[in-house]
């Protein structure tokens, strides 16, 4: 029987083997998902591991062209800072891409999410799988909780009520939805069995199981800011913490990516008050000012008045 240290060695040289014939197909960059990279961490010591492959690294052939180094910073040395409750570690850094290879590799990441059925009981319920819409190069992302009808429907995240509402915040910020990403935690809506309509709240686990695509979409986007939106929303990027009310218009970091928490749309089409909806406008001139965007006295003054 194989010892586990020979396990990871055949495992490694295998990996090894599989980069060199994409090399010499002419692939030169490699998407990885920061799920991969834990889970290659976990045999060996990071220590020995690191070691073992900077040596190599010297010889290996896949080593040779110019990407490499950066391959071999977010293959082989996974950032472990120390990480405050609520706060998510670094995500390691994905080699910049061309914007064909980014295209291609989002391409790639959509087709597996439409013909995702690791929740058999969303895939067999759902209209479409919900992947996202928006700029591959946008620098702001807003990330909601889950597609509901309009959305199922449409194959389009936040078209409905919610959804309209969204568009008019980001068209208020002097932005197009063309110019932003919009995605969700789960891409598929959730099941209601037995009933005719209504929502119901994301399981821990169906975020579980979808969040790798999320993460593989901001690790190819790469933007400057996350808006999450809604409690469901920021308890599947930070996990349990406080309320959203305690939460909202705080900056958080989530895999290195400033991330800003802040009502969900739909909170504001049950709740009209004036002083909600400039909560939520203090949020986006907070990130506003975080992506460095003009800001008119006319945007600054919003929801003040009535
Ligand atoms: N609410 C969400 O959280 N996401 C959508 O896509 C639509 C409504």
């Amino acid at each position: 029987m194989l010892s586990m240290a020979g396990a990871y060695d055949q495992l490694l040289d295998a990996t090894i083997q599989h980069l060199e014939a994409l090399k010499a197909a002419g692939v030169r960059h490699v998407p990885v998902s920061p799920e991969t990279i834990a889970a290659l961490a976990q045999p060996a010591s990071q220590q020995e591991f690191h070691g073992r492959r900077q040596e190599e690294a010297k010889t290996s052939p896949v080593s040779a062209g110019p990407e490499q180094p950066a391959i071999q910073q977010s293959f082989f040395a996974p950032e472990t800072a120390d990480v405050l409750p609520g706060e998510t570690p670094s995500a390691p850094r994905t080699p910049q891409q061309s914007p064909t290879e980014k295209a291609a590799a989002f391409a790639a990441l959509r087709e597996r999410a439409m013909a995702c059925v690791k929740c058999p009981h969303l895939a067999s319920s759902r209209k479409t799988v919900v992947f996202g819409v928006g700029s591959l190069d946008a620098q702001l992302m807003f990330v909601g909780e889950a597609p509901g009808a309009d959305e199922d429907e449409q194959g389009e995240p936040f078209v409905g009520r919610a959804g309209q509402l969204l568009t008019k915040i980001i068209q208020a910020m002097g932005l197009q939805r063309a110019d932003v990403y919009i995605g969700n935690i789960l891409k598929c809506r959730p099941d209601t069995p037995g009933q005719s309509a209504g929502n119901r709240k994301p399981t821990a686990d169906e975020m579980a199981t979808c969040i790798p695509f999320l993460h593989e979409q901001i690790d190819l986007i790469r933007p400057k800011v996350i808006v999450a939106l809604g409690a469901t929303a920021v308890e599947g990027l930070l996990g349990k913490t406080l309320g959203i009310t305690k939460l909202r218009g705080a900056w958080k970091t989530y895999r290195g990516t400033p991330l800003m928490p802040t009502y969900h749309p739909a909170y504001l089409l049950r709740n009209q008050a004036m002083s909600e909806k400039r909560k939520v406008w203090e949020d986006m001139l907070a990130v506003m000012e975080k992506l460095g965007m003009p800001i008119s006295p006319k945007q600054r003054n919003y929801f003040l008045r009535g």
